[in-house]
């Protein structure tokens, strides 16, 4: 994806809203320095800092798809979904995404108690700063871990304490699939399934395509050149879009992903169409 789609769409980025590190004012300033001239802001179960990134974006080049990024569930399985151009001032969606982050400051708080009880003392009032307004997960905890001692870095903490069989972590409750894309639709957004070639979730495509999912994020800066034939060639069999994205989550260990997957502007033209499609049904 070089050449044609230089300087072009980074349609999956993260901000301090979920857990990016950069704020969207921020990720503007990034995007502009790097010539790109779409960016969509898709954060962990959050719309809330897309007005900020459209704000810093006003008056410049670059243009900002409104987006998010639900976590769902197949089964036991987590799978994440991403949402492009959606109303952001839709009720429904507004009240839902409020009820999940408030589920979510529940479960940290039960989180940091069975920390405690494990003798990690974790003070929750600053793991519920560290997620700003956003939703609070567990990569704020863990951060919070390291620099607390108590762990020796991000993934000791998952490995000890909060990975998913691990004592210390709590579920959290999932949408199941089929109501996350039916919420992105009726918000008048895309469904796109993000990063397939994370925990195997191409072998499902055909039912996620089935139940409304239109796309598939066939670039991702996790998924390799024979990953991308893989989706490409299954996108194509079920007729479903396109797209791709850095997955940003701004400066993880030095490294900033912002940019490094691109798509074209043919692809942000056929979402864009797409979307007003769905708008329009
Ligand atoms: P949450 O949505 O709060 O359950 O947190 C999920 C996030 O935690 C994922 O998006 C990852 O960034 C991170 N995570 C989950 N499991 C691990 C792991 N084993 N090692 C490192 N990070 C993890
Ligand atoms: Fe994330
Ligand atoms: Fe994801
Ligand atoms: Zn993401």
């Amino acid at each position: 994806m070089k050449s044609s789609t230089d300087g072009y769409a980074d349609l999956h980025v993260h901000t301090t809203f979920s857990d990016g590190t950069f704020p969207p004012e921020e990720v503007v300033v990034r995007a502009l320095q790097l010539n790109l001239k779409v960016i969509a802001i898709t954060d962990h179960d959050c719309i809330e800092g897309i007005d900020y990134a459209v704000k810093a974006a006003e008056g410049t080049t670059l243009e900002i798809i409104p987006g998010v990024e639900l976590s769902a569930a197949k089964d036991d399985t987590e799978i994440h979904i991403l949402g492009y151009f959606i109303d952001r001032e839709y009720g429904p969606l507004k009240e839902l995404l409020e009820k999940i982050k408030l589920n979510r400051v529940q479960r940290m708080r039960n989180m940091v108690e069975r920390l405690a009880e494990e003798g990690v003392n974790i003070d929750i009032n600053k793991v519920l700063e560290h997620a700003e307004k956003g939703t609070v997960g567990r990569g704020h905890l863990a951060k919070l871990m390291v620099e607390a001692g108590e762990v020796k870095d991000f993934n000791d903490a998952f490995d000890k304490y909060i990975g998913d069989d691990k004592s210390c972590n709590v579920k959290h409750k999932r949408l199941d699939f089929e109501e996350a894309i039916d919420i992105i639709k009726k918000a008048g957004g895309v469904p796109v399934l993000a990063h397939p070639g994370t925990s195997g979730q191409d072998v499902n495509i055909e039912e996620y395509a089935k139940a409304g999912m239109l796309g598939v994020e066939v670039y991702h800066s996790n998924q390799g050149a024979r990953c991308n034939k893989k989706y490409l060639e299954l996108a194509k069999k079920f007729n479903m879009l396109v797209t791709g994205g850095s997955d940003c989550h701004g400066d993880k260990k030095g490294k900033v992903l912002l940019g490094t997957v691109l798509v074209s502007k043919d692809v942000v033209d056929i979402l864009r169409k797409e979307a007003e499609r769905v708008k329009s049904e």
